[in-house]
């Protein structure tokens, strides 16, 4: 396959074999292929009932993968930081997210791209609007940095 553009949000909030998550998220960034660009590393809340500070970030590769070959090797390094299945909110090392591609939408059992909840997660949108805020999302045809200002308003309430 030729070359394409993949963003994928890092995220960690638990030690693992490379010390704290800003360290782990670093380690990462280390071994992934394709490295073409770095967002900030930012720190966030805990999300869901875990009580855990996040690190993220986002990044670009630019590889020859598909989308399905791309998740078997983020999952790989994955499990190579220490990882083990558990609850999809609790502590984990490190997560590796495929958001978004330059060659438009993925959908099958075990990938759906873009990744399904960017939109609703400032911890994303914000890193990602730092390297790609010109990005247009396929589904709402509307660009990161505008989703990245969306997200950082008040909600309406019910
Ligand atoms: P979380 O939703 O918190 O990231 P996991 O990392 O455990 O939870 O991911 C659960 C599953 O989500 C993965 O095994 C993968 O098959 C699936 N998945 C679906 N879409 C994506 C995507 N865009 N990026 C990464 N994983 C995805
Ligand atoms: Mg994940």
């Amino acid at each position: 396959m030729a070359a394409t553009t993949y963003a994928i949000a890092i995220g960690s909030n638990r030690y693992g074999r490379h010390g704290p998550p800003a360290r782990t998220v670093a380690a990462a960034i280390a071994v992934l292929p394709g490295v073409i660009a770095v967002a900030p590393t930012i720190a966030s809340a805990p999300l869901g009932p875990s009580t855990r500070r996040f690190a993220n970030t986002v990044v670009l590769l630019r590889v020859t993968d598909d989308p399905p070959m791309l998740l078997r090797r983020l999952k790989a390094i994955e499990r190579r930081f220490g990882r083990r299945a558990t609850r999809t909110w609790g502590a984990r090392i490190l997560d590796l997210d495929i958001v978004l591609w330059s060659a438009g939408q993925w959908r099958s059992r075990t990938l759906t791209i873009p990744h399904r909840s960017f939109r609703d997660r400032a911890f994303v949108l914000g890193p990602l609007a730092a390297i790609a805020g010109d990005w247009r999302d396929p589904s709402t045809g509307l660009r990161v940095r505008h989703l990245a200002h969306q997200v950082d308003r008040p909600r309406p309430r019910p």
